[in-house]
């Protein structure tokens, strides 16, 4: 099956996973047959759809009509019919492994021949699922998680008979529902994201369980030191103690003494009431920032990058997918690849040994790949190389927080890419784009646009983890801004979305900007007792007038694309349907524009803004005078003669 000829697809299950995921399927334009065992409980899930569709519908999230969207659902009880003609089924049914086999073979018996079978379980073997069918090759994992319309990752995992067929359509799949895959490529127990998560809350227990942190101090450090947006043990609680519990048990692993304290008397988190907090009587998490700094926070981390060279050794997942995995499904502030990276693996790999050698368990024993890694001398980004590339020995470097694609006729594109914190700016994205524009041979780009990942922002701001405690002394302005403000080749920023704060002052960096009707502009700066940072107060008070622009930063209130297109902030605000004609046919003029007069024309009208006016002439006469000795102005002179379309070469 090929992602293009998958036109109807059947959702199993109208619970929890199943309505969301028949949801998410819906809004992407696809027909969907919901299937559940009682009308009732299909009927259930239909009026869940249609209360979140609405929801959206209310914020602006999409740009369908409700209507449009419930049409395209219809809800089915009988399985036959359920999947007679649709090209993909996805099953989210409960967690058990014989109805999951009884359905997979009825499946087998009703579902097309070339239909593509996926499961949604996040703990049961693929591998045995397909076994219940007679065609293995096309089972395939799909695990989304909850609640699929706002998670954006969807696990694709092979089965040990998956074709490389199923799998990639299935992955193609998730990227035409706007969510984004990784691929687990082996059907190992809890995939990538349960994997790594693992230690987390395992080595949490265990330091715990020994006295030589509390519980308090341990999430205080993993979310005020180190940015998880939860603690272990507040995590615990929520997703429940037992749940870690049976995991550790059914993978034959010891149990941290803590855990198993809390189950034996059945304190299992938030739904019994009490768990590692209390929620009953008391107000549940009490940890608070400042608490835990001597937390050795490198033993739960090594353990976690152990984990992730465990899978990338045996070719279960990338550094970048597990990266990926663990920032959109788990909410951690960066991969944990990366994270080590800058730790340095000789660092990490030294925790373990250590921990292997006091302790002797077989959960510290360090990993092959990391082994190897640090033998090879690539120990992070220092070495130039680790689990990523740094641009060390062989050249080219790896970014993880950008993606960017740079054609032939000399269009670079950059797509900011956290979308899971609304593409904030942190330090590795403002180096990232520093490299990538510094180390781009800058004769094969004439044009430079930016986009944020993900459909709600362009960019909502800096990530401002870690601002609190930094010394006046110690504070580096990046220079990404200046360099994206100086680089020699126009920019345009594609705006759809929230357009923040750090985010807005990239935007503003930017020579020119497109926006849909529905992105927001500001700077919030101020509500954090800050002023913008990044030429945001500079520019704006160069581009608007002195009051607009002192109302954007004095006020920090957000102004819509329309008042941002009248005030000559952006532009043009167009609506979506207008959005990507309208940054095309910018886009093709400055591709296939003269680059030197477009070099000189920015040169000069950016130098000439803080000049006076003879100044500012002067610049301008000695490049006008400049440009007329170039191949390109040739050119362009006869192209206008022969009134065809003229062809530069910056030359
Ligand atoms: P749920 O209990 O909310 O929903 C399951 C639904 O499937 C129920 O409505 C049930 O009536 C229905 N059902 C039972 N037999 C069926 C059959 N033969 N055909 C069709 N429907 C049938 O469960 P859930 O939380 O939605 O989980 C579903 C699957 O998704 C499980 O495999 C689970 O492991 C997986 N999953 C759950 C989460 C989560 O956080 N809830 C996250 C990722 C994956």
């Amino acid at each position: 099956m090929n992602v293009d000829d998958i036109d109807r697809v059947a959702v199993l299950g109208a619970g929890s996973m199943g309505h969301g995921i028949t949801e998410v399927v819906a809004l992407a334009g696809y027909e969907v047959t919901m299937r559940d065992i009682e009308q009732e409980l299909v009927d259930e899930g239909y009026e869940n759809i249609e209360w979140s569709v609405e929801k959206l519908a209310e914020k602006g999230l999409v740009d369908q009509s409700p209507d449009e969207v419930m049409a395209r659902i219809d809800t089915e009880v009988d399985l036959e019919t359920a999947v007679e003609d649709v090209d993909m089924v996805i099953e989210a049914a409960p967690e058990k492994m014989d109805l999951k086999k009884d359905i997979f073979g009825d499946l087998d018996e009703f579902a097309p021949e070339e239909t593509v079978l996926a499961s949604n379980t996040s703990s049961l073997s693929i591998t045995e699922i397909a076994s219940a069918t007679s065609r293995p090759e096309q089972v395939v994992g799909m695990h989304f998680f909850n609640p699929p319309v706002k998670m954006d990752l969807v696990e694709v995992i092979y089965g040990d008979e998956t074709s490389d067929e199923t799998a990639e359509c299935a992955y193609e799949f998730v990227e035409a529902i706007d969510k984004t895959p990784i691929y687990v490529r082996k059907d190992v127990n809890g995939f990538v994201v349960n994997s790594v998560l693992g230690p987390f809350g395992d080595e949490a227990a265990w330091m715990a369980s020994e006295g030589v942190a509390t519980v308090e101090e341990i999430d205080a450090a993993m979310v005020h030191g180190r940015g998880y947006p939860m603690g272990p043990f507040e995590l615990s609680d929520m997703t429940g103690i037992d749940i870690g519990y049976h995991v550790r048990k059914e993978a034959g692993q010891p149990i941290p003494p803590i855990v198993q304290e809390k189950v034996d008397n059945d304190n299992l988190g938030q739904k019994t009431g009490k768990g590692y907090y209390d929620y009953e009587d008391g107000e549940g998490t009490t940890y608070e920032a400042g608490q835990g700094e001597s937390v050795d926070t490198l033993r739960i981390e090594a353990r976690i990058v152990n984990e992730a060279a465990k899978l990338i050794g045996n070719d279960v997942a990338t550094a970048e997918a597990i990266d990926t995995g663990m920032r959109l499904g788990a909410g951690f502030p960066e991969g944990p690849c990366r994270r080590a990276d800058k730790t340095g693996l000789d660092t990490v790999l030294d925790k373990l040994r250590k921990l292997h050698e006091e302790y002797g368990e077989d959960r510290y024993e360090p990993a092959a790949y990391l082994v190897e890694l640090v033998e090879a001398g690539d120990t992070g980004e220092d070495a130039g190389a680790g689990f990523y590339d740094y641009g060390g020995e062989d050249g080219e470097r790896d970014y993880t927080t950008l993606n960017y694609s740079l054609s032939d006729e000399g269009l670079l594109e950059i797509e900011l890419d956290r979308p899971e914190r609304l593409n904030a700016l942190n330090e590795d994205l403002m180096d990232e784009i520093v490299h990538l524009l510094e180390t781009t041979d800058e004769d094969d780009v004439r044009a430079v646009t930016f986009e944020g990942a993900g459909d709600r922002a362009f960019s909502a701001g800096a990530d401002v983890t870690g601002f609190a405690g930094i010394q006046p002394h110690e504070v580096e302005v990046t220079p990404m801004f200046k360099t994206v403000a100086e680089y020699p080749r126009p920019t345009l920023a594609k705006i759809d979305g929230f357009c923040l704060g750090g985010g807005h002052e990239l935007a503003l960096a930017c020579d020119l900007r497109i926006a849909t009707e529905g992105s927001e502009f500001g700077f919030p700066e101020i509500d954090l007792g800050l002023i913008p940072g990044g030429g945001g107060t500079q520019r704006a008070i160069r581009m608007l007038s002195d009051a607009r622009a002192k109302e954007l930063v004095f006020r920090g209130e957000r102004i819509d694309a329309e008042t941002a297109e009248e005030w000559g902030l952006i532009n043009r605000a167009v609506t979506d349907d207008e959005f990507d004609d309208t940054v095309e046919a910018f886009v093709d003029d400055l591709v296939s524009g003269p680059p030197i007069a477009l070099r000189k024309a920015k040169q000069v009208m950016n130098a000439g803004r803080d000049q006076d006016l003879s100044a500012g002439l002067e610049l301008e006469s000695q490049a006008f005078g400049l440009l007329l000795s170039t191949d390109d102005m040739m050119e362009g002179a006869s192209a206008f003669m022969e009134d065809r379309e003229p062809e530069f070469e910056g030359k």
